[in-house]
């Protein structure tokens, strides 16, 4: 057991402000924490998993305030270690407080402040929980559409998890197999048509395929996709976004350093979330600042999922069309899907409401002023995301997502040396074994020290 891991640990496991109640955690062996709590509570043997109404006293004796104490003996707790949970009132000072005296008096026995993340970590460590569903934790805690709780929480539950497992095991297996005929190699052949080698490693293919697929819905999920919205001024692009947000749950945040045209606004629609960025018009032009615009639309648009162009429908010109493909070109960006928006139709009378397309692109007759078109933009949003109602999408992340795609490359690999009429079967089990770490890897099972770091580092203190 590492030092790091036999010393106990507190911090405040609630949020930031005030509130009813807040609750401080404390984590460690079962002595120190025991001892802790019998000095704590003046020499009361706690049960594990009941509750206690508690004073709790400073060093000279007052009662700071009394609260709900459980005590989860190891192994049955959060971390796997005991664990004494202490509810109190959840003023932050009065939080603070407390925590600060606890620190005080059991520095002794070795107790500090917790990382960020720890308490999920020593999970980790202890076997409670793999890998994904640690992150899981994290991704539920900071979900912000109900969608992506629901994903987070599959994801925690262990769906997630077990569909590698599960994927894992079929690799192993053909492994075994193909690594137990390596030593009779006149005897390959026969054994691959024997054994099916062939069908097996291209159903596990399809499987990861699946997986892929569910994984990249669950990281959209987590974290939204990007639209630039570009279109000259006054074609309506703030008035239209701010009619979408109107209806909907809206973060509007500054990007960093870019006070001009630049706003980032998240919109939730049905369970996504959107990441829109207004971006500067792009125009070609002599006006440095308006050049430096243009470049970090150039960006934004490079960064971005889709691309929704507004248009002034009342002042259409074929121009603007060709500009975008032209812009879309240039920064090798052909494939990233566009939605057209033809703002401002209730300035058309119904005599010009024919406006012939001849383009891939969706396009979408809106008014930022009568709220007609914003459902089908929001429908277009959605269908574009590719998110289904689908119960099985699990939140994933983008670690996830390369480590699956270097499984899939090796997987086709092995199929490659599998499939030619002199079939590499040492190469063949040498690939599979590839797939298989990268799958560990996943779950945690092969993992550094450095990757641990940067995983927990990204949680608060306290979780
Ligand atoms: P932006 O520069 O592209 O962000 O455009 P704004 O959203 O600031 O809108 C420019 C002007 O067009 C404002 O006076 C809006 O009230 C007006 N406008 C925007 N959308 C519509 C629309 O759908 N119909 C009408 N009639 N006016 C609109
Ligand atoms: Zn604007």
């Amino acid at each position: 057991m590492s030092d790091s891991k036999s010393t106990p640990i507190i911090a405040i496991a609630t949020g930031n402000g005030n509130a009813g109640i807040g609750i401080l955690r404390l984590s460690g062996p079962q002595k120190s924490v025991t001892e802790i709590s019998s000095k704590l509570f003046s020499g009361k043997k706690l049960e594990s998993r009941y509750a206690y109404l508690l004073p709790i006293h400073d060093k000279d004796g007052e009662i700071i305030d009394r609260g709900i104490v459980i005590f989860f003996a190891a192994p049955f707790s959060y971390t796997g270690e005991s664990v004494l949970e202490i509810q109190v009132h959840g003023g932050r000072a009065s939080l603070e407080f407390i925590q600060n005296e606890l620190l005080d008096r059991f520095s002794d026995l070795g107790l500090r402040l917790a990382n960020p993340g720890e308490f999920t970590e020593r999970a980790f460590l202890n076997g409670k929980i793999d890998l994904i569903q640690a992150e899981a934790t994290a991704d539920l805690i900071e979900a912000s559409t109900l969608q992506s709780v629901k994903a987070a929480s599959r994801s925690l539950r262990g769906d997630f998890s077990k569909e590698i497992s599960k994927l894992n095991d079929e690799l192993i297996n053909l492994r075994v197999e193909v690594e137990a005929m390596l030593d009779f190699p006149e005897e390959e052949i026969d054994f691959i048509n024997q054994y099916g080698s062939r069908d097996k490693i291209e159903s596990i293919k399809k499987h990861l395929e699946d997986i892929i697929k569910n994984a990249k819905q669950g990281e959209i999920l987590r974290d939204g996709l990007r639209v630039a919205i570009i279109g000259e001024t006054n074609v309506g692009k703030s008035s239209l976004l701010n009619a979408l947000a109107g209806e909907e749950v809206a973060i509007v945040s500054d990007i960093a350093g870019t006070t001009r045209d630049r706003i980032k606004t998240s919109i939730n629609i049905s369970g996504v979330l959107f990441h829109f960025v207004d971006t500067a018009g792009i125009r070609e032009t002599n006006d440095a600042i308006e050049k430096i615009g243009i470049e970090r639309s150039k960006q934004e648009i490079s960064n971005a999922d889709i691309v929704l162009q507004i248009l002034d429908v009342t002042s259409l010109n074929d121009e603007d069309h060709k500009k975008l493909d032209d812009l879309l070109h240039t920064i090798k960006k052909e494939d990233v899907p566009v939605i057209r928006v033809f703002n401002k139709s209730d300035l058309l009378d119904s005599s010009q409401h024919s406006i012939s397309i001849v383009s891939r692109e969706t396009v979408i007759s809106t008014s930022a002023v009568t709220g007609a078109g914003l459902q089908e933009l929001k429908n277009a949003l959605v269908k574009l995301s590719g998110v289904t109602d689908n119960y099985s999408v699990y939140s994933a992340r983008e670690r996830h997502l390369n480590l699956l795609k270097a499984a899939s490359l090796h997987l086709n690999q092995a199929s490659d040396f599998i499939k030619s009429n002199n079939p590499q079967l040492e190469l063949f089990a040498e690939e599979l074994r590839e797939s298989s770490d990268n799958l560990g890897e996943i779950i945690g099972k092969t993992t550094s020290d450095d990757l641990l770091g940067k995983i927990f580092s990204g949680f608060c203190i306290g979780k």
